[in-house]
């Protein structure tokens, strides 16, 4: 049966019915046929019209029996519509004149005629817009296969496939509670989408390129986040052996929950303190149910990017001090909003940038939006009097950026002070080290800060030139380059010299490959999805610190990436056999 390979972002396997999203982007694949086909892709098109025309009159029938008149209308449109000559005729021509696939040659026409009536001004002629769409899923079914739906129709327990989901999509459907996992054409592993599945333990394979094509909603399939693979219509055999690896990961699950109250030190007495990554407070639990001894990493973007609105200052303040009260008098370290990137706000009041990674972006943004971000930092800081809040600037790339980001803080904490609130007047500071600049200078950046957390999903992205999110060079993006290895190197001694504290909390900390390799270059605060922390905790407590150096040593001679990953999985199996 089919089998597609993609990305898997996050460890579990499950097993389900697919179905298909609809979205602007996610158009039929544009596909050209060999002249010799052009006349089957003909004759596939006469079949599926003539199967649509038959498929109607058999649902107007019905619905005529029934009584039910009005809706027996609408379907004497698409019977209409199927009947005319004219669309035939043009799609026809499409694949006669550009060797468009049927499918293909359906969907660019059927978007432009839909359009026509969307944009056309009464309601009635807008409401046909729907209709037409229906008409084309019918066409598409009969010549691929393919019937795509949008993002309400979630009714049933589904696995999502979708050429691209963005953070708030993700979000939408795992509120409905009934997204079993899902599989996208676009996508790496440290895009967002990808880090909230981790987070949530969502079975997901991103970066398939083409599974939209490959999948008919209704479909059967597996989706094996641990190995990247996304079975379609698997058969008995399969469907047997995947049933087998659910209760295994179920076993070893149970396995590492057994851990959960010991703490995460090496067999030799070294402590490494390991926190959550949350995007939502609801995540906190979840994390210190797997061991987290706080949070590390809070993705406050998040929260602007909910419901078309930007939370008051007001409002923020109680989703810290809530997010506060779970975290208890462990850390929190609450990151300011980090927008743009891949993270916009759904409103539509951004404008599309050409190279948005490197646009207005993250710490720019906020002190190009002060009213924005003092509005968080004055919730932050009034949040510090309830527990041990610390705030962490991201993408600094500069010291000035630091030193503005700080004096906006100050006169916050003034003006709080005047106010009369009660906050926390050493409230810690950090910053994230996610661009060479910053990890280039991070003894700089250190000797003005509390503490610098490396954000390796952006620090990899800038400095091997790779977009996080493009799976057309996720090949390309790793964290085991010996350049990335050599600057995580530098940071953590130039931490170490200047007695800053110092983490990790990009998706390498969570990866059980780089356990003892981190371990071993001196880190010591690791922060990272909730369900990884047990995985991470098992290699910690089953290595000395002496292996760790050892270990590193060796990696840090090494010149290529494949190398180091074959070296580190061998090193890794030794310690545990089931990563
Ligand atoms: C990072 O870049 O490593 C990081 C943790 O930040 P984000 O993934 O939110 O960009
Ligand atoms: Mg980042």
């Amino acid at each position: 049966m089919p089998l597609k390979r993609g990305i898997g972002v996050s460890s579990g396997v499950v097993i389900g019915d697919a179905l298909v999203l609809e979205t602007e982007e996610a158009r039929v694949p544009r596909r050209i046929v060999p002249d010799d086909q052009i006349d089957q892709e003909r004759s596939l098109l006469d079949r599926a019209f003539e199967a649509a025309r038959v498929q109607i009159a058999q649902e107007r029938e019905r619905f005529a029996e029934r009584g039910g008149t009005e809706l027996a209308d609408i379907f004497a449109f698409h019977e209409r519509w199927l009947e005319d000559p004219k669309p035939r005729k043009e799609i026809a021509y499409l694949i006669e004149t550009k060797a468009y696939s049927a499918a293909y040659a359906i969907s660019i026409f059927m978007r432009r005629y839909r359009r026509r009536f969307a944009e056309m001004g009464t309601p009635f002629l807008q409401e046909r817009a729907k209709d037409v769409q229906d008409i084309e899923r019918r066409l598409l079914h009969t010549v691929g296969g393919q019937t795509r739906q949008t993002l309400e129709e979630l009714h049933e327990p589904a696995v999502i496939i979708a050429h691209d989901l963005t953070p708030s999509q993700l979000v939408a459907l795992e509120r409905t509670k009934r997204l079993l996992g899902f599989a996208t054409d676009a996508g790496g592993t440290t895009s967002h989408t990808a880090i909230i599945a981790a987070g949530l333990g969502i079975p997901a394979v991103v970066g398939l390129e083409d599974i939209t094509s490959s999948v008919s909603s209704g479909d059967t399939l597996v989706i094996d986040g641990l190995h990247g693979v996304v079975v379609i219509n698997p058969t008995n055999d399969q469907l047997e052996r995947y049933a087998r690896d659910v209760d295994h990961l179920q076993e070893v699950r149970a396995t590492l929950e057994e851990l959960r109250e010991l703490s995460a030190q090496t067999k030799d007495g070294t402590k490494v303190e390991l926190l959550g990554n949350i995007e939502f407070p609801l995540e906190i639990k979840d994390c210190l149910q797997k061991g987290a001894t706080g949070i590390g990493l809070f993705r406050t973007e998040f929260l602007f990017m909910q419901d078309n609105h930007s939370p008051s200052e007001d409002e923020q303040f109680e989703i810290y001090r809530q997010a506060v009260n779970v975290v208890g008098n462990r850390p929190l370290v609450i990151r300011t909003m980090d927008l743009g990137g891949d993270k916009c706000q759904p409103d539509g009041s951004w404008d599309a940038e050409r190279n948005p990674f490197l646009g207005l972006r993250s710490i720019r943004y906020s002190l190009q939006n002060l009213s924005m971000f003092r509005a968080q930092l004055r919730a932050i800081v009034r949040a510090s009097a309830y527990g041990d809040v610390r705030v962490m600037f991201p993408l600094i790339s500069r010291i000035m950026e630091l030193r503005q980001a700080k004096f906006v803080l100050s006169l916050v904490a003034e003006d709080l002070e005047q106010d009369g609130y009660e906050f926390r007047s050493d409230i810690p500071v950090g910053v994230m080290i996610e661009t060479p600049a910053a990890a280039i200078c991070a003894r700089e950046l250190a000797r003005e800060t509390d503490f610098m957390s490396i954000g390796t999903n952006d620090l990899i992205q800038y400095t091997l030139a790779v977009d996080r999110t493009n799976e057309r060079v996720a090949q390309l993006y790793t964290p085991a380059d010996p350049s990335i290895l050599r600057l995580l190197r530098g940071v953590v001694r130039d931490a170490r010299r200047c007695r800053t504290a110092i983490s990790l909390c990009g998706e390498m900390a969570g990866d059980p490959l780089f356990t003892i390799l981190l371990v071993g270059m001196g880190l010591r605060t690791l922060s990272m999805a909730a369900g990884n922390i047990p995985r991470v905790k098992k290699i910690i407590r089953s290595i000395t610190l002496a292996d760790a150096e050892r270990v590193k040593r060796r990696v840090m001679s090494f010149e290529t990436e494949r190398e180091v990953l074959n070296y580190l999985r061998d090193e890794t199996r030794k310690v545990w056999d089931d990563i």
